[in-house]
């Protein structure tokens, strides 16, 4: 492989710059126009609450209608994500930076301490771009940390659709290429169909933006997310039938752990009486649900994840580690994360979450973790 036509192939170009500029003009106008259910936030420390508009999948199914008319008018490339992806990705990374330095700049300047806009900053520049100072910070009325996390997510999902069409005209697309494309079709729609459930997680309520969220959202997400569909692209795998009928099991299983669990939390945060699994919750100190999945470990959510970031892999066997990048690295993520939230909760809710954690002793792997 010639390293200098590698390197070449990532130089920023305007083209690419001005097809990420028209996502973001898409979604900023689709995301304030389409209608969508108005969902309340968590409560923040200043008893305030903001609002989110839920219309991704509104959203995202009228870009793919567009794309489609487009592509079928041929006045676009059904490959040109995918033909571009190396430039995409350093104009993105770019973007990410620049953002983050003005979300650093606004933030160490504003007077505003309300909870929804306040500045953290610890006078450490790279910890405090890294992180982020603002937690809810907004632009033309754009709640950004809303608005990165939709586009790093759809984003995902058309660099697979243009990796698709690749395999298409290529003449590979196999079992491989169309399970691992459909797991992801499949977990992409469901995360904007219940798009709400964002609005209780940790990255909404509690993680400042900065560098770290803005570049995972933007960068991460779609692009190394995609890494099992480039990877299917150059390289041809023969999986039995056995490994697809047990790839498919893993993908349900792990979607019943991951979507069970988020409902059961979200539900119960609107209302704490609802039935789990047909019976009324148990309840520790009226504020943490021991029942159902999170009666059984502290984040059985993130396993689900991980069941599901597997499934994704799975299709392209075992010959090499590169497609498994994404579940080895959304393991390191989420244990992470785990002892960061159960710092938080442990601080938030004290006594309680000791009791919690007696009750319910495993993290994330029941007995194992
Ligand atoms: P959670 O949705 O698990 O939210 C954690 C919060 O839930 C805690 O801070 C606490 O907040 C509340 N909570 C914790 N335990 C309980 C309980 N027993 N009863 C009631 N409330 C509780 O975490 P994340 O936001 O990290 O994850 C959400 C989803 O996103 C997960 O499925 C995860 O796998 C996925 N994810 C995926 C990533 C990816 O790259 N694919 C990256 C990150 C997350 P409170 O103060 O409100 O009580």
């Amino acid at each position: 492989m010639d390293v200098g036509v590698v390197l070449h192939s990532f130089l920023p170009s305007w083209s690419s710059a001005g097809i990420l500029l028209s996502y973001f003009v898409y979604l900023a106008l689709a995301g304030a126009i389409l209608p969508g259910k108005n969902v309340p936030g968590a409560v923040l420390s200043d008893g305030t609450r903001l609002h989110y508009r839920c219309n991704g999948l509104a959203s995202l199914f009228i870009l793919m209608a567009l794309l489609g008319i487009g592509v079928s008018l041929r006045l676009i490339s059904p490959t040109v994500i995918a033909d571009r992806g190396a430039q995409l990705f350093s104009v993105t990374f770019i973007f990410s930076v620049i953002v983050t330095l003005l979300l650093y700049i606004t933030g160490c300047k504003s007077h505003d301490n309300s909870s929804s806009l306040r500045a953290r900053a610890t006078g450490n520049f790279i910890h405090d771009w890294w992180f982020g100072v603002q937690l809810n910070p907004h632009f033309m009325g754009i709640d950004l940390k809303f608005f990165f996390v939709r586009a790093g997510m759809m984003g995902w999902l058309f660099i697979n659709l243009s990796l698709f069409s690749k395999s298409l005209q290529a003449g590979n697309a196999n079992i491989s290429v169309i399970l691992y494309q459909l797991f992801c079709v499949l977990y992409i729609i469901d995360y904007f169909f219940y798009e709400e459930f964002m609005t209780s997680t940790w990255d909404v309520i509690a993680e400042s933006l900065g560098f770290m969220l803005v570049f995972g959202d933007l960068v991460f997400i779609p692009f190394t997310f995609s890494i099992q569909g480039w990877w299917l692209l150059r390289n041809k795998v023969e999986l039995p039938k056995v490994a697809a009928l047990m790839d498919c099991l893993v993908f349900l299983i792990g979607y019943q752990i991951f979507r069970g669990a988020n409902k059961q939390k979200h539900v119960f945060k609107k209302d704490p009486k609802a039935p789990i699994w047909g019976k009324p919750p148990k309840v520790i100190g009226g504020k943490l649900l021991v029942s159902g999945y999170w009666g059984i470990s502290r984040h059985c959510n993130y396993l689900g994840d991980l069941l599901l970031a597997l499934s994704f892999s799975l299709p392209c066997g075992a010959s090499s580690v590169i497609p498994y990048f994404y579940p080895i690295y959304l393991l390191i993520l989420l244990i992470w994360r785990e002892r960061r939230d159960d710092s938080r909760c442990s601080h938030k809710y004290k006594e309680i979450w000791a009791d919690y954690c007696e009750h319910v002793p495993w993290r994330i792997f029941p007995y194992v973790y």
